[in-house]
């Protein structure tokens, strides 16, 4: 017999991933290319040459034992050093390796520094829409999972209620910008009114309360918005970074926290990600991934690919009618859905073989996802299809 609880998160598992497996049941029915789907953020660019180029290289002229081997559980040191001085160069910070802790990708770091910080019924607070996952990663500590509702139409953090929602439980607040699923980025106004409203909750409550921002999109953005740098802003804020979107490595599983040394308990949550990742099982993050990520830190995909589908995809959605949030980074495109009944939508949207996502996934209900790290080609055939879908719900 598998525990109650695994039995509720086997029921509740996720809609994406249905979905995605729904694509491939109708791409063997009829043909990939009769097929849109839209359901999963899985990148569609290649990983960047020089990926390769450092995996032969360090197979070619490092010892086996070196790059297959076990090490600090954090990572190699002269890694995180590479990883520091990288954000040091874009940010303007001053990391060194003492701040890093490589992991197993976004979710790995996540589950790391939840593990870390919560006890037993501490509150994290989300943003809705939110990736769904969040939930699940909280539900492994036991910690409390509070929704803020969504800010529509701007999908910027709804401020004002998370505010009343703030309570001495509260220890984590979580953001995610670029956003997974609308594509919005947090403005600087935005990060300035949050730190100062968790600063003035810290006092309050006299606690720490910290914000974890997850970033894997950090580097997919377009005409040119700036991404703030959260640690600039609020000394509490650990940053969750992953290579999956970035350098088209989500297989791969290699990413990093940045533990800032103004975060208040510095040593001890440093100390205690470097055990958390190894008791969770991580035990590290890939070793040779490590190593090809010192190679590659500040190598860049192919933005132009993305923002290509991304203006296409949203010039004919708009003007065929439908009403979507503007994607300024990300992949993603969150539609609002014709119908108040969203996956209603989403099941008439399979008769034109187009999959997306409901926003019900995200606790967002009345809108849609729609993953655009395809091709060109799927996005264009796709389009007869959802004007289709758009003209019946005229
Ligand atoms: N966080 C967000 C917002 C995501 O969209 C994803 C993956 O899609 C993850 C975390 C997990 O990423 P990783 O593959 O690095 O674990």
């Amino acid at each position: 017999m598998i525990s109650e609880a695994m039995i509720n998160l086997v029921s509740k598992s996720s809609a994406i991933r249905e979905m995605f497996e729904e694509g491939n049941r109708l791409a063997a029915q009829y043909g990939a290319e009769n097929v849109f789907d839209f359901s999963l953020g899985n990148p569609n660019v290649a990983a960047p040459k020089e990926v390769n180029q450092a995996i032969k290289t360090i197979i070619e002229h490092e010892e086996s034992t070196s790059y297959h081997g076990y090490m600090n559980n954090s990572g190699y040191e002269n890694v995180r050093e590479s990883v520091a001085a990288s954000i040091n160069r874009k940010q303007g910070t001053h990391f060194n390796q003492n701040n890093i802790i490589m992991t197993v990708g976004a979710a790995g770091g996540l589950n790391v520094i939840f593990k870390t910080l919560l006890n037993p019924d501490d509150e994290i607070v989300v943003f809705a829409p939110y990736f769904g996952e969040y939930k699940n990663y909280a539900s492994n500590f036991n910690a409390r999972f509070v929704v803020i509702p969504p800010d529509i139409p701007s999908f910027q953090p709804n401020l004002e209620a998370m505010k009343k929602a703030i309570t001495k439980k509260t220890k984590i607040v979580l953001v995610n910008t670029p956003n997974n699923p609308t594509g919005v980025v947090y403005t600087e106004d935005t990060i300035k009114e949050l730190a100062a409203i968790l600063e003035q909750k810290q006092r309050e409550f006299k606690n720490e309360i910290y914000i974890v921002s997850d970033e894997p999109y950090r580097e997919l953005v377009y005409d040119g918005v700036i991404v703030p740098y959260l640690t600039k802003y609020y000394s509490n804020t650990i940053v969750g970074y992953s290579f999956s979107k970035s350098l088209s490595l989500p297989g791969e599983r290699i990413g990093y926290l940045v533990i800032p040394n103004e975060a208040a308990d510095f040593d001890s949550i440093v100390s205690g990600a470097n055990v958390a990742n190894r008791i969770l099982g991580f035990v590290n993050a890939p070793s040779l991934l490590q190593k090809v990520i010192a190679k590659c830190v500040d190598v860049e995909i192919d933005l132009e690919y993305y923002d290509r589908n991304r203006k296409t995809l949203y010039g004919a959605l708009t003007e065929y009618g439908f009403e979507c949030v503007r994607p300024q980074g990300a992949f993603y495109l969150f539609m609002k859905s014709p119908i108040e009944d969203e996956k209603e939508f989403c099941q008439a949207a399979k008769k034109y073989n187009i999959l997306i996502v409901p926003g019900s996934s995200f606790d967002c209900p009345g809108y849609v996802r729609m993953a655009y790290c395809v091709s060109y080609e799927t996005i264009m055939n796709s389009l007869p299809g959802f004007k289709k879908l758009a003209q019946a719900y005229k």
